[in-house]
């Protein structure tokens, strides 16, 4: 390969096609930051590659299909009336249909929705399941509100969504502030709508009707084996290991089972109120019952787990030093300081169970310090791989037992983590997984839009 000939002109491409998307989007700051990632690594593809260049599939790749946004509005149990934001962003379909969870947070924007629609693209196309890329969601609040507010809500949500979805369209499933319940309402309003059975159309489903065995716990699951994968390649293993995760939500409860499971401790969890630190490991039945069922906070948990644990309110989880880290948050949750401070504990692996959760500056200092650093693209695709295999048993009408489900996402998580470390290696950045998740994913997404035309 000769891809350092015509790298400096490949570079000025990339810092012209960044330029173009700050241009175009000009408030959108954590778009902004996934595709300067993303773009960062791809200067030596072009100039290894002049077709992918000269079909201008980089310009094209930031640049979503479709847009959706819409008004929600809904009334509370009081009857006051609330109007929200609905987004729908179908960023690229060139691999299978627009496939991406729903968020409904406070926080939502154009812009986060944007950067997370962006990650799913080359998340999706890493899985090599034949699915395309999008994400939607709202700045719609859940905390606090009644299952019926919560159900109005999701179905005048669904009653603009629908118009744009399908199974061989557009495929949502949950993220953040969408779970079974969520699902389940706005499948509800779907069918209702359509008058149709379709269950592809959403996946995270019940397991009653058509949802995956498996699923619920995929995400947190894929990225404990995607980090195990990278402590073996270093000659490490998991059991035995400290581990610090971040958040109290799906992902978190999921990484601390599987991390119980194959005999490692997690330490922490968290919430915007603070976390808990417990040096006998988190007791996941506990913390199931308070997350899952009570629906409350991670404080709750230190005063019912006793002398094991304490509560730091206002605390930042990553103080607490540990060999591996796993935040499962939300974006941006890791920076420089928190970073460093990890380094200092002593931390061998760092792997992304939420979106984009490390800040490009905290990145850094991980991959000088030589800590093993798994992105999200990577590391958190377990979610919608099984969500892949949700769609593949509604199209057949099919139901797979668990241990088949469970064994086909350690057979993509390792897929994942190989074809990372090879294709980094390829373009002469060995152990870099940024590089390689970013690199491996363009390549099949761009491939697939050169066959197809310019469309
Ligand atoms: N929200 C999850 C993610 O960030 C899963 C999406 C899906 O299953 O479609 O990948």
């Amino acid at each position: 390969m000769s891809a350092t000939a015509s790298a400096a002109p490949a570079r000025d491409r990339i810092d012209a096609v960044y330029a173009e998307v700050v241009r175009r989007s000009p408030a959108e700051q954590e778009f902004h930051q996934a595709a300067r990632e993303v773009l960062d690594s791809l200067a030596p593809v072009l100039a290894a590659r002049p077709e992918l260049a000269e079909a201008a599939l980089v310009e094209r790749v930031c640049e979503p299909e479709r847009q959706v946004l819409f008004r929600v509005p809904w009334q509370d149990d009081a009857g006051r009336t609330h109007v929200n934001r609905g987004f729908r962003v179908e960023f690229n379909s060139a691999l299978g249909p627009y496939k991406g969870g729903l968020r409904f947070h406070p926080s939502v924007s154009l812009s986060v929705v944007k950067f997370l629609g962006f990650e799913q693209i080359f998340k999706n196309a890493l899985t090599g399941l034949g699915i395309g890329g999008g994400k939607g969601g709202s700045d719609f609040d859940p905390h606090g509100r009644s299952d019926a507010e919560v159900m109005r809500f999701c179905q005048s949500f669904m009653t603009e969504l629908y118009r744009h979805i399908g199974e061989s369209t557009d495929v949502p499933a949950g993220d953040i502030g969408v779970g079974g319940r969520e699902i389940g309402y706005l499948f509800g309003q779907y069918r209702r709508i359509t008058n149709r059975w379709e269950a592809g159309v959403l996946t995270g489903k019940g397991l009653s009707w058509g949802g995956s065995a498996g699923r619920t716990e995929a995400t947190g699951y894929g990225n404990v084996l995607f980090a195990a994968e990278m402590l073996r390649v270093r000659g490490e293993d998991l059991p035995g290991q400290q581990v610090v995760v971040s958040g109290s939500g799906n992902v978190a409860l999921y990484t601390v089972e599987k991390l119980h499971e194959l005999g490692a401790r997690a330490l922490t969890v968290s919430d915007s109120g603070g976390y808990v630190v417990d040096d006998k490991g988190i007791d996941l039945d506990l913390l199931k019952q308070i997350k899952e069922v009570e629906r409350g906070r991670v404080k709750d948990y230190a005063e019912r787990r006793g002398t094991s644990a304490t509560y730091v309110a206002g605390g930042n989880v990553w103080e607490v030093p540990a060999d591996v880290a796993l935040p499962s948050a939300t974006q941006n949750e890791l920076d420089i300081a928190d970073a460093l401070a990890l380094v200092r504990g002593g931390v061998k692996a760092v792997s992304e169970g939420a979106n984009m959760p490390v800040t490009p500056s905290a990145v850094k200092v991980f991959q000088d310090a030589g800590v093993a650093f798994g992105p999200g693209k990577a590391a958190n695709a377990g979610g919608v791989a099984v969500s892949a295999l949700e769609m593949r048993q509604n199209s057949g009408r099919d139901s797979w037992p668990r241990e088949r489900v469970e064994s086909e996402l350690a057979a993509v998580m390792r897929d994942i983590h190989e074809v990372c470390r090879n294709t980094a290696e390829r373009y002469g950045a060995p152990g870099d997984y940024v590089m390689g998740a970013n690199i491996a994913g363009f390549e099949r997404v761009a491939e697939a839009m050169l066959a197809q035309g310019v469309v």
